[in-house]
């Protein structure tokens, strides 16, 4: 990542590089979980812990980033002119708090290192604790609203 400028993330959004933009993602996976939005108020968001069928529920990684459009075509490609509307992001997701002006979570690995980023997924993030939409109907993913997200 040596082509990534020194500190990067206080940088605006608007002025990073395509390779800066995705390495702010600290990877927690919250945005691959199904969600019912509150169209008045993102706070009011409910999340589950259902997971989009090509996350990896065991890491909280997407199974295949790169070709994800082809099996998911409405998986979200998040881009600064997004977040205005995408405010129902969990509280510590990099590109929500830039976007507000706030600094990255302490634990982030751009600031912390993995260790350290490791410990704090394991707080926030959804690998070990989301279970795959294929195993759900509609009504039974309604019944599976989590609280563990925090907005
Ligand atoms: S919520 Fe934000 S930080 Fe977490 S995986 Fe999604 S985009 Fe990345
Ligand atoms: S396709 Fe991948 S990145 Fe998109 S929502 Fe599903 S698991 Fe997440």
């Amino acid at each position: 990542m040596s082509h990534l400028r020194p500190q990067f993330w206080q940088l605006p959004l608007t002025t990073l590089t395509d390779d800066e933009w995705e390495a702010l993602c600290d990877g927690c996976g919250v945005c691959c979980l199904v969600k019912f939005l509150d169209d008045d108020n993102p706070k009011y968001t409910e999340y589950t812990d259902v997971a989009c069928k090509l996350l990896d529920c065991t890491t909280g990684r997407c199974a295949d980033y790169t070709n994800r459009k082809t099996f998911v075509p409405d998986c979200i490609s998040l881009t600064y002119q997004m977040l205005e509307g995408l405010m129902w992001l969990p509280s510590h997701c990099a590109y929500k708090r830039r976007y507000l002006n706030l600094p990255l979570p302490k634990w982030h690995y751009l600031i912390a290192g993995e260790k350290i980023h490791a410990k704090g997924l394991k707080q926030i993030g959804v690998a070990g604790r989301c279970y795959s939409e294929t195993l759900f109907d509609d009504e039974e993913i309604e019944e599976r609203i989590i609280k563990w997200v925090k907005i």
